[in-house]
């Protein structure tokens, strides 16, 4: 929750409980190589507070009360099928609190204006909308600049962005979104499956939230609906707030602490000796209309704060 004491603003509290989640699995009702039980226990047995099940074109309707919350959703589909290089690719969308009865069902786009129905046709459906791995739909930074409706984006996903685009994560589209005045979460999944690429090491825990809720279904669903959540790959965003015109930071220890905002230039902190650092602060100069914070640990491991809209 945000808390506004006039002046003051925390979006990430030292004094709250965060509980620690992947909202992306696949299980053996789609192409997932494990029962959603078993996914469950994997996670459970790995410290994680709960789970989201996001099969293709399946709403999970499992339950399971065994230590660690099942959040119910679906991995909705939208195949591109113009005759030109993209064709066959996909744009994925992670859905959860169903309004309706709901039958996922294959959609289809040859442009942004297809896509956008399709996504308009999900909010009618759902009340939370995920735009998944948003490299590995291939659509330009136009197109993405163009679409609406969705209220969280991947910005790092497990499975694809390194194996399938060659990119770490979505850190460059999601600050050309914001530069452009766009509105949205983001948040920092598994998409587990089990062991791929020829591998048998299963390929979990890569990328988490962190969400201020009591740990139950609905709560966490509230608190992702309402940002009060922030995506991970490793290290932890202990406490952050303003203080009339100053942002101050407390992290685990990491090697770097970068503020973005719409100005050219980010401020950022880090150790003239190399030494890890765990706190930041950074003065706005007035007219950002986004802050946004990044902090990366020794491994390269990352921790996003939300983007702060200041207009
Ligand atoms: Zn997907
Ligand atoms: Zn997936």
């Amino acid at each position: 929750m945000l808390v506004i004491l006039s002046d003051r603003e925390v979006y990430i509290d030292k004094n709250r409980k965060y509980l620690k989640g992947n909202l992306h699995t696949h299980t053996t009702n789609s192409d997932g190589d494990y029962s959603v039980k078993e996914v469950l226990n994997i996670y459970k047995n790995n410290g994680y507070d709960f789970l989201g099940i996001t099969d293709h074109e399946v709403f999970c309707e499992e339950e399971y009360n065994e230590g660690i919350t099942l959040i119910h959703g679906v991995e909705e589909s939208s195949l591109y099928v113009r005759d030109d290089d993209r064709r066959g690719t996909y744009a994925h969308f992670n859905c959860f609190i169903p309004k309706m009865k709901v039958k996922p069902e294959v959609k289809f786009y040859e442009n942004a204006s297809d896509l956008q129905k399709n996504i308009d046709e999900l909010n009618k459906m759902y009340s939370l909308v995920q735009f998944n791995h948003p490299l590995f739909s291939r659509l330009t930074d136009n197109e993405h600049l163009s679409l609406n409706g969705y209220d969280v984006i991947e910005i790092f996903n497990n499975k694809d962005f390194l194996q399938e685009t060659g990119i770490y994560s979505a850190d460059t589209l999601i600050r050309t979104l914001l530069n452009n005045h766009k509105k949205f979460l983001i948040s920092a999944n598994d998409d587990f499956h089990g062991p791929y690429y020829g591998t048998k090491i299963d390929r979990c825990f890569g990328g988490f939230n962190m969400v201020c809720a009591d740990n139950n279904e609905e709560s966490i669903l509230d608190a992702i609906k309402s940002g009060n959540f922030y995506p991970s790959t490793g290290p932890l965003i202990l406490d952050l707030r303003r203080e009339e015109k100053v942002f101050k930071i407390e992290t685990t220890p990491v090697k770097r602490i970068i503020f973005y905002s719409n100005l050219r230039r980010c401020k950022n902190i880090f150790d003239l000796n190399d030494e890890e650092i765990t706190q930041g602060e950074y003065e706005l100069k007035g007219s950002e209309y986004y802050v946004w914070v990044k902090i990366i640990d020794n491994s390269g491991k990352c921790a996003w704060s939300q983007p702060i809209y200041l207009d």
